[in-house]
């Protein structure tokens, strides 16, 4: 099968980097190892123990590429050797205030420039979080009214989203919005809509996330088409499963409503291959980036595509993997001429920690994913007899 071939899927890595990479995801595929390292790189980090360099080497290293975006195109070089494209994220997370959401921007500004400069870049993301109050995001979802300052606050917002959006549409940057958790989301998805309806009158620059986890989201696909058809332009789609799910079912439960996410895991695959078969049905309004690591699903959009006869490389489909995840399919589906991206995370490495501790935890929850990762660096290893 396509996406088992390890040779082409650990092309980038050295002998010593995949050893590595396996101790790696073995300590954190344990979950008492990842909490204790969590726990001990907290107090570590309290008591200003020297500890950062055993995090670059390790988690840092697979999961990120670099400090900066400069460090990181050393990364975007070796990949494109390989036909596989990357898009930068700056992964600092978690600073609620004006100034740091003013920080943010010219962040995702600077890297629209950097991306429009290097024409080996085609993408850029970032996540509303970073540039709007979640509380407001949050208001505006409920349909609660906001005071004065609050709605300065959100009309704020409002402008860094169409900043990002307008210097993307003027450098011809495509920019990725991630999706959050669902009380927010609703405020995300209008904005988007109205970045879409405003910047994608000739094509895909402006893209929204659409979480198949939840099981409304077919409809909204649905819904989105429409409105497109109706006003006359381009839908941009990042198909995703979800990020979010024990903390929707949580507050689902404790606050008593029906919780957005289906109701199994094999629903939300269902939901997530009708709405890839559903949006690659309907390519002449949209473009799809297919943001997952299901080989299922991948192989499933791979035989939509044949049996619609639609090229490998059409500009409008891309297959995108996190840095350190699922090479096996990056680079097999890259050497098969198909449009794939890799998301490269970077950012100060004590500022980057909240990211490398989610990417731990859900390799940890994750069973299925690592020892997929495991399984598969070892038939590598032995097939270059190194164990
Ligand atoms: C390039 C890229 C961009 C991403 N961007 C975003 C983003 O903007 N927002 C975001 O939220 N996530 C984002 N993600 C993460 C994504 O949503 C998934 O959490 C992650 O990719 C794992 O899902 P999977 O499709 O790779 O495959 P799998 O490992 O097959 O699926 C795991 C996913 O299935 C769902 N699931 C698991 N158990 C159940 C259950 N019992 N019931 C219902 N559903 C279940 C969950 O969504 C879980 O994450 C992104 C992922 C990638 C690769």
């Amino acid at each position: 099968m396509l996406l088992d071939n390890t040779k082409n899927g650990f092309i980038l890595k050295s002998d010593f980097e995949l050893k590595k990479a396996y101790f790696l995801f073995k300590i954190i595929s344990n979950k008492t190892l990842t909490n204790l390292g969590k726990t001990l790189l907290e107090v570590a980090l309290k008591l200003r123990l020297p500890i950062l360099f055993i995090v670059r080497g390790t988690v840092f290293e697979q999961f990120c590429s670099g400090e900066t975006l400069d460090e990181s195109f050393d990364t975007v070089k070796k990949l494109n050797n390989k036909n596989v494209k990357s898009y930068l994220h700056y992964s600092v997370e978690g600073l609620e205030n004006e100034s740091s959401y003013d920080l943010s921007l010219n962040e995702v500004l600077s890297s629209i420039t950097f991306v429009a400069e290097k024409s080996i870049l085609d993408f850029t993301v970032f996540k509303p979080t970073a540039i709007a109050n979640t509380q407001i995001l949050k208001k505006v979802s409920s349909s609660e009214s906001l005071n004065e300052k609050e709605k300065l606050l959100y009309d704020k917002s409002l402008d860094r989203f169409d900043k990002i959006c307008h210097l993307a549409f003027k450098k011809d940057v495509r920019v990725l919005v991630d999706a959050e958790e669902s009380w927010i989301q609703d405020a995300i998805d209008e904005i988007v809509l109205s970045m879409m309806m405003k910047y994608n009158k000739e094509k895909a620059i402006v893209y929204n996330t659409s979480q198949m986890y939840r099981h409304d989201r077919l409809n909204y696909l649905k819904t989105l088409h429409d409105i497109a058809l109706r006003n006359n332009f381009f839908l941009g789609i990042k198909l995703v499963r979800g990020a979010y799910i024990e903390k929707e079912n949580k507050r689902a439960k404790r606050n008593n409503y029906l919780s957005p996410i289906c109701r199994s895991k094999e629903l939300t695959d269902q939901n997530f291959n009708n709405g890839a078969s559903y949006i690659l049905s309907n390519l002449n309004k949209f473009s799809l980036f297919s943001g997952t690591h299901n080989e299922e699903s991948i192989y499933k959009i791979i035989n939509i595509m044949e049996s619609n006869r639609i090229n490998k490389d059409d500009a409008n489909i891309w297959f995108g993997q996190l840095y350190g995840m699922s090479d096996n399919i990056t680079f097999n589906l890259a050497s098969e001429g198909f449009n794939v991206i890799k998301y490269l995370p970077y950012g100060p490495i004590k500022e980057v920690i909240p990211y490398l501790i989610r990417r731990a935890d859900e390799n940890t929850s994750v069973k299925g994913q690592t020892s997929r990762e495991l399984d598969l660096i070892r038939t590598e290893l032995k097939r270059r007899s190194v164990i």
